[in-house]
This record gives C-alpha cells, structure tokens and sequence, in this order.
C-alpha cells in the first residue's frame, strides 16, 4: 500500500513538473499574479524571445503607428510600447504586418508576439482568443466622406458601397446583417489598410470609409474633398492584446502601464501626439 501512496505521489509531480515546463506560456495559474509587484513580476516573466518585448502592429494609423520620414516607427502605441518594455528591462522589437495578422500574432500555443498594439479595440470576441490589459484609450468608428456626397449622416449608409480595413471592428460591424444594425456583407469592401480604403474613396470605388477617427482626421488632413459625418458610427476601448497563457505579461503590463499613467508619462505621449484643441 506504501509502494501504491508512493508512485502515485511520484506520478502527481511528475505531471505538474510537465504543466509547469512544458512551453513557456504555462504558468502556475493558481499565482496570483494582479497582485504581485512589477518586480516580482519582471522575475517570473518570460517573453516569446528572451530580453525583448516584440510587439506586433500594423504601422498604417496614424497617430498610434505609423512610419517616420526616415521609416522608423512612431506614434502613441509605439512609444508607450517602448516605456513599457523600459520598466520591464526589454528591449522593444516592433513587428509590422497587416492587421489582422498583427492580432493572430499573439494567440495560440506559438505566439510570434508577446503584445498586439494597433488601436486595438477590445470586443467580446477577441476577449475568448487573447488577454486585454487595462483598457488605456477610446476609439470612436466615424465615416468618411467625399464633400458633397449624399450620405449626411449614418442613416445613409443603407445600400452604399462601404470601404473598410480588413478585419477591424469597422468592417465587423458594417459587414453585420441588417438585423444586427449592419449593411450586409455584400455592400462593405474590405481593403488591406486604413490608406487604401480612403484612396478606394478618393477614387469613387465606395461612397464611404468607416474607420477610427483619429487614423480618419489624418487621412481627411491628407487628402482634399473629403470630410467626416458629425454623428459618430460607435464607441470603443483600445488595449494592449497578449496570449491566453501568459498571466505574467498581463500583470506586468497592467502594473507597467499603471506606473507609466502615474507618473505622467503616458500623458505626456498622448499630448505629444493629440495636441489639446
Ligand atoms: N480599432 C479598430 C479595431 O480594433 C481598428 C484598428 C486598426 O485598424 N489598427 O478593429
């Protein structure tokens, strides 16, 4: 009976030495990690590679991220990424891709990145395929349109051609079914950016854009004759993406970003960015 209580004591830490090891994304999920201090944090942390924070986004809007004139990246998203990765002593390392490749990036059992930021709002459905951190912006989703159009407000947008960029929430709600205060999937174009679904307009192949409207008020500055409707599509929360199994990086995240609004830091990249009006 001895022998039986000892193999199978020995067999219970065998299996959770292989739930402990077994990749590294399996943690310990009975740790309270919310509560523990970004430095007991930064201890347990491990990263999809070793001494970086790799952040995959989509440099395509404006003003969260997009390309310098010397093809650097810049924006809100990019330099709180990096006051993040300098609290958590990681080297910031920006993935750019289109973005629903950049959202995919962080899930499943081999993430390619340990943070999504791209405007990312936070939906119901995401939250099942990755963790969110503290939400730390709000997105409105406005349309835009050439000067003159006909579409005065969202009450127009019923059997118009719609341009969006290809898996944002823009294009989720728009592509819905007019039950579900959509306009049908068959009515809303789905471009690979921000950019080429308001040339798409420029070019009079759709009558609108529904996107954020921070990347909108750039994209309407950029090009002449186009203007944003007053009444706004929706309103949403922006997040920091990550892995379903990586509790750490979402407590260490959540107590980065916490020092970060503290201290004023992040205010001050918003500013620097979002000049007051
Ligand atoms: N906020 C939108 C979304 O999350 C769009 C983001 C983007 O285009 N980068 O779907």
């Amino acid at each position: 009976m001895k022998k039986m209580i000892a193999l199978i004591l020995a067999l219970v830490m065998a299996l959770s030495l292989v739930a402990c090891g077994g990749n590294n994304n399996t943690e310990d999920d009975t740790k309270d990690y919310a509560s523990m201090s970004l430095e007991e944090l930064k201890a347990e942390l491990t990263t999809v590679t070793e001494g970086k924070l790799t952040m995959s986004t989509n440099a395509t809007f404006p003003p969260y991220e997009m390309l310098a004139d010397d093809g650097s990246f810049e924006g809100i998203d990019v330099e709180v990424a990096g006051a993040i990765a300098e609290k958590l002593g990681l080297e910031l390392q920006i993935d750019d891709m289109s973005f629903d490749a950049a959202l995919l990036a962080v899930q499943g059992d081999s993430p390619k990145a340990d943070i999504v930021m791209a405007g990312v709002t936070v939906t119901e459905d995401r939250q099942l395929v990755m963790n969110f951190s503290d939400s730390y912006a709000t997105g409105i989703q406005v349309v835009i349109v050439k000067e003159g159009s006909d579409i005065k407000s969202i009450d127009d947008l019923e059997g118009k051609k719609i341009g969006t960029q290809m898996g944002t929430t823009g294009y989720i709600y728009c592509s819905d079914t007019p039950e579900n205060g959509g306009y049908g999937e068959e009515n809303v174009i789905a471009y690979d950016s921000g950019i080429t679904a308001v040339q798409a307009l420029v070019n009079g192949q759709v009558d609108c854009v529904v996107i954020d409207n921070e990347p909108a008020q750039a994209y309407v500055k950029a090009n002449a004759g186009l203007s944003i409707l007053d009444t706004e599509f929706t309103n949403e929360d922006y997040a920091i993406g990550m892995n379903k199994g990586n509790a750490c990086l979402l407590a260490a995240v959540n107590a980065a970003m916490a020092e970060l609004k503290a201290d004023g830091t992040f205010q001050k990249i918003v500013d620097k960015y979002i000049p007051a009006e």
